[in-house]
């Protein structure tokens, strides 16, 4: 299912135009000093028909490997076809999930997928990363994102789904929806900021190229590539696959994804 997936990220995004972002410097380090991220939902260089045929083809991939329900798949199936009813919803999932006006209120990210099954997100996450990776790419060249010190992405909002133990033993979280990088402390929660060190468990696998970092407050767990020593570079796609087993490993902890 994950290589799937892969590969119709890879299609979509060498379609996806490179976006020329503007970035006002006084409003760029407000949002930085105030903890918010930079892409707003008229940058990202979204081609309706594109996504709608990348949404309805991850809704079936997911479904094919059942990840999805059949009741679920088919009305958001049908959501995807039904033009005037995607745009305005990807738009309020942006706008209430990333963060970038101000602190969306709690009901907003449940109130922009309305009527929607709960698993819609899981098919939004995955069809707009090509799209948003492209604006990721595109600060990452111009933009010095090292002030950024918090556990959510400084380009979309979101939140990390893996990371990367550099050759300086510095760590850097992968954001799960834009693929972005950061500097993050190396044994602090990106979840829930807990910097107990007593009360984060980390391990390794047997050949060392893989840790995972569990936090035992939030109950957590946040994979990572160890680059130090390592023959290549962190490749997102391979390793998230590469690194199934260690999911079920972490699970069998107590831990949650
Ligand atoms: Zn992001
Ligand atoms: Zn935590």
């Amino acid at each position: 299912m994950q290589i799937a997936l892969v590969e119709i990220q890879r299609r979509v995004q060498a379609r996806v135009p490179l976006p020329w972002i503007q970035v006002d410097p006084e409003w760029l380090r407000a949002q930085q000093a105030a903890g918010r991220p930079l892409v707003r939902f008229r940058e990202i260089p979204l081609d309706w028909t594109d996504f709608r045929l990348t949404f309805r083809q991850t809704a079936d991939i997911l479904h094919r490997f059942d990840a999805l329900e059949r009741a679920d798949h088919q009305v958001i199936v049908a959501l995807g076809r039904e033009g005037n009813l995607l745009e305005p919803l990807v738009t309020r999932w942006y706008d209430a999930t990333s963060g970038v006006d101000a602190a969306a209120d709690p009901g907003a990210r449940q109130r922009a997928t309305g009527d929607a099954p709960p698993s819609v997100e899981h098919v939004l996450v995955l069809a707009i990363r090509p799209f948003l990776a492209r604006c990721a790419e595109a600060l990452a060249q111009r933009m010095d994102l090292s002030t950024w010190t918090h556990g959510h992405c400084p380009c979309c909002g979101w939140e990390p789904d893996f990371a990367v133990v550099t050759p300086a033993a510095e760590r850097r979280l992968v954001c799960g929806r834009c693929a972005a990088q950061w500097l993050f402390a190396t044994l602090t929660c990106p979840y829930c900021n807990n910097d107990d060190r007593t009360l984060i468990t980390s391990f390794a696998t047997r050949d060392g190229r893989y840790r995972v970092y569990g936090c035992d407050i939030c109950k957590r767990y946040l994979k990572a590539y160890d680059a130090r020593n390592a023959p290549r570079p962190l490749l997102v796609a391979v390793d998230t696959i590469a690194t199934l087993p260690l999911d079920a490993a972490a699970m069998q902890r107590g831990y949650q994804g």
